[in-house]
């Protein structure tokens, strides 16, 4: 049996690269790809933090962010060829449940995350069904395309809103999900976009974007910067903490939108519900990626978005562990393993 190299998460705090069979096609339906990149996902500092912020599954290898080829494909397989490069959409769905028959195949009742409970692509092989994979232009990096997951599931949370030119957007949280909502805003004609962020390395990262203003939560009074341009406070908020709920409310003004991305589960906001009503402000929550990952190809294949700029580091999967450890200490923004 033909071997790999690939990273399995294999108990609590413990992450091995080790060789492991090479995934044979075992349905129809199903593709075997042979990985380029795969970046490193906030999910996966969690998964492997010891006590564990995210679950996977141990046993599972891990890596959902990734972009690859085709070298095998099952018969029922028609819209792709071998040699094809595609991206993938890590959260199968099944097409048949309730909610995917509304069109709502992120909140499938049987989803499959890939690189959490089932095999993912640190590895150098990986298989996927073709429900998921998405093809992309040899003229994108491996690097940038290895980004087209978060970028999909950010323009899923632009999409909860209709903004239009000479708006103004918060954006709570300057990760990479932070950055590239910002970098969409302001693709879409925003003319005011502030960026509100409390680690020092990140501030200076977002800084040198140059992206709109940048503000030291832990230094500035958020509310007033905020007020100082727009008078009445932010046509749209958005959260990628998972837990600013109640800044968010404070800072969108009457009649705004708030968009909440972020997941943190220990987090539970007491909200005051008559300032929602009284300054009619709609919530909206946004999870993975909808339908969008045809738009994220595109963004990528047409650089609509500087997205190369979020690209610290690229190491080998032998480094895996040292790219996670520097996320951790929040020292990179997008840490891409190379395959
Ligand atoms: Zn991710
Ligand atoms: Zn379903």
């Amino acid at each position: 049996m033909e071997k790999m190299k690939a990273a399995v998460f294999e108990a609590v705090g413990k992450l091995s690269i080790k060789e492991v069979a090479v995934p044979r096609l075992w349905r129809e339906d199903q593709i075997l790809v042979k990985v380029e990149a795969c970046s490193i996902c906030g999910t996966d500092v969690h998964i492997t933090a010891d006590p564990p912020g995210y679950e996977a599954i141990p046993g599972t290898i891990l890596g959902h962010e990734f972009v690859g080829k085709v070298v095998q494909k099952g018969d029922a397989v028609k819209e792709l060829e071998v040699g094809d490069r595609i991206v993938v959409n890590p959260n199968d769905y099944c097409g048949i449940c309730t909610y995917c028959r509304k069109n709502l195949p992120n909140l499938c009742e049987h989803i499959e995350p890939l690189g959490i409970e089932f095999d993912g692509a640190f590895a150098e092989y990986c298989l996927v069904s073709q429900n998921v994979a998405h093809k992309i232009s040899e003229k994108v990096s491996c690097e940038v395309a290895a980004c087209a997951e978060p970028l999909a599931c950010a323009i899923n949370g632009i999409n909860k809103v209709a903004m239009k030119p000479g708006e103004s957007v918060v954006i709570i949280g300057c990760g990479p999900i932070g950055l590239m909502l910002g970098m969409l805003a302001k693709a879409s004609g925003i003319s005011n976009l502030f960026l509100l962020e409390a680690a020092h390395y990140r501030i200076e990262f977002a800084k040198k974007l140059d992206l709109g203003q940048v503000i030291d939560v832990t230094k500035q009074n958020a509310q007033e910067e905020i007020e100082k341009v727009t008078g009445i406070g932010a046509d749209y908020v958005f959260d990628v903490t998972g837990s600013q709920i109640i800044n968010a409310v404070k800072l969108v003004r009457k009649g705004g939108e708030v968009v909440l991305f972020g997941v943190n589960k220990k987090s539970v906001s007491p909200v005051a519900q008559c300032e929602i009503t009284t300054k009619e402000i709609t919530v909206h929550g946004t999870w993975l990626a909808n339908a969008t990952f045809p738009m994220a190809v595109k963004v990528l294949e047409e650089a609509v978005i500087p997205m190369d700029k979020l690209v610290t580091d690229v190491i080998g999967l032998d480094e895996l562990h040292d790219g996670i450890e520097k996320l951790r200490r929040g020292e990179a923004v997008k840490v891409i393993v190379r395959l």
